[in-house]
């Protein structure tokens, strides 16, 4: 089967961006926010994840402003609890980080959010049309230690390997993924755990459990591995990483 035509490749936290009409409703000080936004984005993944020739779909504002992983409405967000819904509120530490109006939720959702997700359908259901199959590979990092919001209620301590494959077996190929596995810990020497220490890939919700032609796998580094996690500076293994992963475009899926 060939997946490359087929790919479309998912980034929506690698941006650092706050328009400041936005900027307003955080309650931090500019300081403070530089460091919020030092912990939560996945610095560099749209760089590292650029392959030339495949469809990708990049959130270019902060995962701050507006997560598109989760879902539109609180009511089905578990990560609301933590205020890290769709529109975040509070920050990894748990601090109250913005004070909205419900109306000033609702435009969020609507100029920001709704439009992304419509842009990622559309995308999903061109390469659906032309190729009968998509797989979205859903491009993220995480920090090498746990920071306080993802604390398990059980006290659980997931693993923190070098590269954590998610996805939900719905929508999932058990080639491809034996596939990735094998190319991630054979052939780069790297640890990988699947669902672990984050869950689940991202699928339009037009498809979610309903088109199995829907792949989708999330690839998610570990940013010790690229950088420098206190300056959100590249490390000199990065241009290796690099190469990996655009290796994994070529050999496990090409
Ligand atoms: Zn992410």
């Amino acid at each position: 089967m060939n997946w490359r035509k087929s790919i479309l490749i998912h980034v929506p936290h690698s941006s650092t961006f706050i328009p400041d009409v936005y900027r307003t409703s955080f309650l931090l000080s500019d300081e403070e926010l530089k460091h919020e936004v030092l912990l939560m984005t996945d610095h560099f993944v749209d760089d590292l994840f650029a392959i030339p020739g495949i469809t990708s779909h990049i959130n270019p504002i902060s995962r701050l402003v507006m997560d598109p992983e989760r879902f539109r409405s609180d009511a089905d967000e578990p990560m609301v609890k933590k205020g890290m819904g769709a529109v975040y509120t509070r920050t990894a530490t748990g601090k109250l980080m913005r004070d909205l109006s419900q109306s000033e939720h609702v435009e969020i959702l609507t100029n920001l959010y709704d439009p992304y997700h419509a842009g990622l359908a559309q995308k999903t259901a061109r390469i659906l049309a032309e190729h009968n199959l998509c797989l979205i590979i859903d491009a993220h990092s995480y920090p090498s230690e746990p920071l306080p919001y993802e604390q398990h209620d059980d006290g659980e301590q997931p693993n923190r390997p070098d590269i954590c494959l998610g996805y939900e077996p719905y929508h999932m190929d058990d080639g491809l993924l034996a596939k990735a596995v094998d190319y991630f810990e054979n052939r780069c020497g790297l640890t990988t755990a699947h669902n672990e220490p984050f869950a689940g890939s991202m699928v339009p919700s037009c498809y979610y459990h309903r088109d199995p032609r829907v792949r989708s796998l999330m690839i998610e580094i570990r940013r010790s591995l690229y950088m420098d996690e206190r300056t959100a500076e590249q490390n000199h293994r990065y241009g290796l990483i690099k190469k990996r992963i655009h290796n994994f475009f070529t050999h496990v899926i090409g």
